[in-house]
């Protein structure tokens, strides 16, 4: 075992001299970690336990002067460079193997302005640093259902949520974020400053460089919302998600509810014997007068005769934690996604018949509903494309023991081809897992030209490319930028 480790060690220090090193720790202010420091394992930790990579070292930011000393030094000595906001993408990306790791984990800061309802925040942020701050001033904007993913890669690849079918995706509220580009340089984008840069970050992920500041709009957000789960039985799911696929058709946007397919938890308000059966749950979530929302969720206890419910007025930081229990890190995970323009009975049946054969018990089936404020985007607006997308559809296989890796994996992508037929295009490249690459291309649809011309731009070597990668296309960017078109 010792030896083992040594010669690992060894190889991931390979062609970095210790003066190199030792150079680099000087100039940067965060901590600069090597396989042989005894945090380096907890370091490299991400939330996908099937992804183990071994950076060459990692650079844990302090402040943004840190990246462009990170940026150069991998680029010196002939390092990939992967990104790390909160660790939480299932692909892995965060990770690289014999690699440059830049570490935000420790620059999480959030300011709120409350009077402008803007939000300056750091790029380590998980969703709770963020939800905390904004919410002491009573504001919000929308994110993601699970509060210990990470604000950077969230809304570099576009960010949904409850509040999504008011206020849109986390990047239609985003307002200008500082980048530091491939060549070391520190600039701003917004719609007003670096407008192509702006464009393309909103959707376009990690490409186009390292974000080391969100400056986002706030809406006024509870600080209570109504909010909770209701658990049908297995058998009525059919009936129940017909009835909800009507329901929503006409559902105000303050109200949103998603579909979640899954074996029940040992959860108080159910009875013992449902623990561990498949069920149904609409997922409900209202934001605005708490009469209304009640009158407006009630028609939802009809579609069946629930096991149970729970639903109750609650800090909206508390409902954003309310899924974390079930996706802590730690587990393996493998993904699959879909977006949905419709539901129709044939997609209906496939998610039934998947959820009947539920390899684990933590697998699920979610269908998030984000029809509304997001749909009113055009789709050339900015990187993300797909804006006839009403429901976002995520396979999510989970389980906990290397062995049961492919039993899981083939269950997922059995799923994943079955409802392909009744899906509708593009797919949202916060949910691909690491074999997917060939889907970019889909997830850009018509925008993807003018993303390689302006990665081209901005990162012509493509030093960013462990993410959903967008290639650099350099001959017609060239011609382009001749032409003053960016
Ligand atoms: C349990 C769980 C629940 C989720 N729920 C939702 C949800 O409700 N809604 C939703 O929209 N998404 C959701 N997601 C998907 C989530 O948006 C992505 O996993 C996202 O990438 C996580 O961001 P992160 O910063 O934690 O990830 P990381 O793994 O740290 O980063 C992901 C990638 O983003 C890029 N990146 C990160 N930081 C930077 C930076 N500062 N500059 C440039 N590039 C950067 C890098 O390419 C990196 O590989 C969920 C994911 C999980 C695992």
């Amino acid at each position: 075992m010792g030896t083992q480790l040594k010669n690992r060690n060894e190889k991931d220090m390979i062609n970095i001299s210790k003066a190199t090193t030792e150079n680099l720790k000087s100039k940067v202010k965060g901590q600069v970690v090597l396989p042989t420091d005894s945090s380096y394992d907890q370091v490299r930790e991400i939330w996908n336990a099937m992804i183990d990579r071994r950076p060459a070292l990692i650079v844990r930011c302090a402040e943004a002067n840190d990246v462009p000393y990170a940026i150069s030094f991998a680029r010196e000595n002939g390092l990939e460079i992967s990104i790390r906001g909160a660790g939480h993408n299932i692909a892995g990306n965060a990770l690289c193997d014999n690699g440059l790791m830049i570490d935000f984990s420790t620059m999480r800061n959030v300011r709120v302005d409350a009077e402008k309802k803007r939000a300056y925040v750091e790029p380590g942020a998980t969703l709770a640093d963020f939800d905390e701050v904004a919410q002491s001033h009573g504001l919000a904007t929308p994110v993601g259902i699970n509060s210990t993913t990470g604000i950077a890669g969230l809304t570099l690849g576009g960010g949904f949520g409850w509040l999504t079918r008011k206020y849109g995706l986390t990047v239609d509220n985003l307002v200008s974020v500082d980048v530091v580009t491939a060549n070391g340089k520190r600039i701003q984008a917004s719609e007003n400053e670096n407008a192509d840069l702006f464009w393309a970050i909103r959707g376009g992920g990690g490409n186009f460089g390292v974000v080391t500041q969100f400056e986002f709009n706030l809406h006024k957000v509870g600080p209570e919302i109504l909010a909770g789960l209701i658990v049908f039985p297995f058998h009525q799911a059919k009936q129940v998600l017909t009835l909800y696929r009507e329901f929503v058709e006409s559902a105000p946007e303050e109200l949103n509810v998603w579909a979640l397919l899954r074996k029940a938890p040992p959860l108080p308000f159910l009875p013992g014997n449902v623990h561990g059966k498949e069920v149904v749950v609409l997922v409900t979530f209202y934001v605005g007068d708490v009469a209304q929302g009640r009158k407006l969720i009630e028609p939802l206890r009809g579609f069946g005769d629930p096991h149970g419910e729970h639903i109750g007025v609650q800090p909206h930081t508390q409902w954003q934690k309310a899924f974390d229990p079930l996706l802590t890190p730690g587990a393996r995970n493998y993904w699959k996604s879909h977006n949905f323009t419709k539901l129709s009975d044939g997609s209906l049946d496939v998610m039934i018949e998947f959820a009947g054969k539920l390899p684990s018990a933590q697998c699920e089936i979610f269908l998030g509903l984000i029809a509304g404020a997001a749909n009113r985007v055009p789709a050339n607006a900015m990187a993300y494309r797909h804006r006839d997308a009403k429901f976002v559809l995520n396979v999510h296989a989970r389980w906990d023991e290397r062995k049961d890796d492919e039993r899981c994996i083939s269950w997922a992508r059995a799923f994943f081809q079955a409802s392909a037929p009744y899906a509708s295009a593009g797919a949202y490249v916060n949910f691909m897992t690491e074999e997917e690459s060939g889907r970019v291309t889909a997830a850009y649809g018509a925008n993807y030209d003018r993303l390689a011309q302006i990665k081209n731009h901005y990162d012509p070597d493509n030093v960013f490319h462990l993410n959903q990668n967008i290639k650099p296309s350099p001959r017609q960017a060239t011609s382009l930028f001749r032409r003053g078109n960016l």
